[in-house]
């Protein structure tokens, strides 16, 4: 993409050919050529040459990225509508409705005019310039346009080059960036820095040119060493030195408050090769022989930068202690950091794919049109208006962090890898072990950010435990997790019956007892009490886990033989024995034991949930009402109580009032409300009152939860909101 190369029409062919064959492209690009070239012609620009020979170079840095016949075409075009009067009509005409489109963008973005450069305005302007450009080929049309005018800035005035420089730094580098155009973003950077600064760069520019040989000289020796280490690996790869671009070296020394030579000492090393497992072969190698530094390792194989660049970095000293960065990546990767988004889009258009790929990067890069502004690396974004504001409010309440292909996962702000597995899959989050965060590895309870990329780290032998409610913040994980450790608790339950069963049957056998009279669950029902257990299942699990011992079992139950009766006889009184012992579960889950098919609500004045303590009051003809035990209407009550309890296999829900008290603000209701949708809470009723100084507010709100922990922890998130005072339930 150097800028001292003349370019002339065979020069661009001679490139475009690289990688088009069709011989239907190349005429499209012929005509293209000399249509613009026409067009043109009788312009100038201020260097004195021919207008035509800028749309010339525009193309060929196009050509240079793999453009598509189409985006190149629209490159050699891209000044005919606004200099000469073409519409949109005849170049659809002439070309094709792909080509007057890209052309169309482009003349659109050019008539934005970004006065008055100021960096805080900066972020607003990317977001303009994506949100106009809508297809990602004429953001990149409109960024080799805008390279092409760096290079040849010097040709105007002095205030407007500064002006020229400060925009392209400050909107179109950073846009260049987002899209993984490394080396345009460079180009654009050092020249803006040329002209903004001229005399730091040319400080930097001659340091960097007096330790030239000096440096080459190094780097060539590590460059002759590791190809040594490598050649006898049956490895295809090749190794070069690379140099970091002046702007760069200057923002460190400017962030680090470093001397050059304190950011210089730095070589930096690339090795390509073909697949991704060699990177990870040659990382082996180069860390056998070299000390590598500790953390410096990033993988962004395994977890791709957003902007989808991929490489191993690492850093090794040399024996003479000289600092290397080393980074590894196959062919393929190196085309997509060298020219981002393009790398993807270049080939396809050429086979005529172009619709659907542009979808697929489109759709990698979705939210980024939507958050270009909000997220950005840049410090210098510090939106002002109210607009952004309430933007940066809407974006904030929720991260969005990416899987390393690039799908977008939306969680609840202050989330963790762990909420992310589980919004994966569930699979996925039963089994994390670990997470890799932007390339670092990271424990499970990191808070994530918007735009990082997170990969789980699984293990199908593991599973969650206890501790991971504490981590998580999504309300889906939060279940998901509960649901297998009760799950989980079930299972065990009923592995220790079983063994109880089986442990009980080995004792008769032993004893030579016959199974159908004493395993029968009729007879067993007898001695239950005895051994402190109220059924069958829970009287297994005790036997299963030994807790009562089972000779004392068989001993009991033989004696209760020697009384002589029959067995039908004592299967009868067996059976009587289990009639007397009814029991009511209600529809709210409650259980009454001891009294059959009776009615059993909930009391609508304290409103118990599962989990509350609770109590059985006896009505006079509307069966039994269950109240908290604090309930003050049962405060006086005696004789019509009874003791109830919560059957907790069911799935039940209840209905509950809160009353929030509360400093009245604005959005105080909406905010209410979002949370409780943020949980998934149903949301049945809500009343609020203004108290009579005008400045406090009772906000009653009407909810449905599953049990007495939801509810709590409801509460507990309600009381976090801002201008909240308290949050009780109610009594009536
Ligand atoms: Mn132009």
């Amino acid at each position: 993409m150097s800028g001292k190369v003349e370019v002339t029409k065979e020069l661009l062919f001679e490139r475009v050919k690289t990688y088009i064959n069709e011989q239907d492209s190349l005429n499209m690009i012929e005509k293209a050529y000399n249509y613009a070239e026409k067009k043109h012609e009788g312009q100038y620009r201020k260097s004195g040459e021919p207008y035509f020979y800028h749309a010339l170079n525009v193309g060929y840095i196009l050509a240079t990225l793999k453009g598509g016949p189409q985006t190149v075409s629209a490159g050699l075009l891209h000044d005919t509508m606004e200099d000469c009067g073409v519409c949109f009509e005849e170049l659809k005409e002439e070309f094709d409705e792909e080509v007057a489109k890209l052309v169309e963008g482009v003349s659109k973005i050019g008539s934005l005019k970004f006065q008055d450069e100021k960096e805080y305005q900066a972020a607003n302007h990317r977001k303009i310039f994506i949100a106009m450009a809508k297809d990602v080929r004429v953001i990149i049309i409109k960024l080799s346009d805008r390279l092409h005018n760096m290079r040849t800035l010097m040709y105007h005035t002095e205030e407007k080059q500064k002006k020229i420089a400060s925009e392209t730094l400050n909107v179109y580098a950073p846009i260049a960036h987002r899209l993984g155009l490394a080396e345009m973003k460079n180009e654009l950077e050092d020249l803006s820095f040329m002209y903004l600064e001229n005399e730091k760069y040319h400080e930097i520019a001659n340091l960097l040119e007096a330790k030239k040989s000096e440096r080459e000289e190094v780097i060539k020796k590590m460059i002759i060493d590791i190809d040594e280490l490598l050649s006898d690996k049956n490895l295809i790869f090749r190794i070069f030195g690379r140099s970091k671009h002046i702007y760069s070296i200057y923002r460190k020394m400017e962030k680090k408050n470093r001397s050059f030579e304190e950011i210089y000492d730095l070589y930096a090393i690339r090795v390509i090769t073909q697949t991704e497992l060699n990177c990870y072969e040659i990382l082996g190698h180069i860390h056998n022989k070299y000390r590598p530094v500790p953390k410096r390792l990033k993988d962004y194989i395994a977890v791709p930068k957003p902007n989808m660049y991929q490489s191993l970095h690492t850093s090794v000293l040399d024996h003479n202690g000289n600092l290397f960065e080393v980074q590894i990546r196959t062919e393929e990767m190196n085309d997509i950091a060298e020219m981002g988004v393009a790398a993807h889009w270049a080939y396809k258009e050429g086979k005529y794919n172009s619709k659907a790929e542009q979808k697929e990067i489109e759709n990698k890069l979705g939210w980024f049109h939507d958050m270009i502004g909000l997220l950005d690396d840049l410090e210098q974004d510090h939106p002002t208006d109210l607009v952004d504001k309430i933007q940066k409010d809407i974006f904030e309440a929720n991260v969005y962090a990416m899987t390393p292909k690039g799908r977008v996962i939306e969680l609840p702000n202050g989330s963790t890898p762990l909420d992310f597995a589980y919004r994966v899959h569930t699979e996925v989050g039963h089994t994390a072990v670990g997470a890799i965060v932007n390339g670092a590895h990271v424990p499970l309870n990191t808070v994530l950010n918007t735009g990082d990329v997170v990969n789980i780290r699984t293990n199908k032998n593991t599973g969650p435990s206890e501790d991971w409610l504490k981590i998580v913040k999504s309300a889906t994980a939060r279940n998901k997790i509960k649901s297998y450790l009760t799950k989980k608790e079930t299972e065990a339950r009923a592995e220790t019956i079983e063994k109880g069963e089986k442990l009980f049957s080995e004792e008769l056998r032993k004893r030579n007892l016959d199974e159908k009279i004493y395993a029968d669950k009729n007879k067993l029902e007898s001695i239950y009490r005895e051994f402190s257990s109220n059924n069958y299942n829970e009287f297994m699990y005790a036997v299963g886990n030994k807790s009562i011992s089972l000779s004392q079992v068989l001993d009991r139950l033989t004696n209760t033989k020697s009384h002589a009766m029959d067995n039908e006889a004592l299967t009868k009184l067996f059976q009587e024995k289990a009639k007397r012992r009814p029991r009511t579960v209600s529809e709210a889950g409650v259980i009454v034991e001891g009294i059959d098919s009776m009615m059993v609500n909930v009391a609508g004045c304290c409103m118990p949930v599962n989990g509350d303590e609770i109590v059985g009051f006896i009505t006079r003809g509307s069966g039994i009402k269950v109240h908290r035990v604090q309930c003050p209407n049962i405060a006086n009550e005696t004789s019509r109580l009874i003791e109830v309890n919560w059957d907790d296999n069911g799935d039940y829900q209840y209905d509950s009032w809160l009353r929030i008290d509360a400093t009245d603000r604005n959005y105080l209701i909406s905010d209410i409300i979002t949370l409780l949708s943020q949980y998934k809470i149903t949301l049945n009723g809500i009343n609020s009152e203004v108290m009579p100084d005008k400045l406090n507010v009772h906000i009653d709100i009407k909810i449905k939860v599953n049990n007495l922990q939801q509810l709590e922890n409801v509460m507990t998130n309600l009381k976090k909101i801002n201008s909240v005072v308290d949050v009780a339930r109610r009594i009536r």
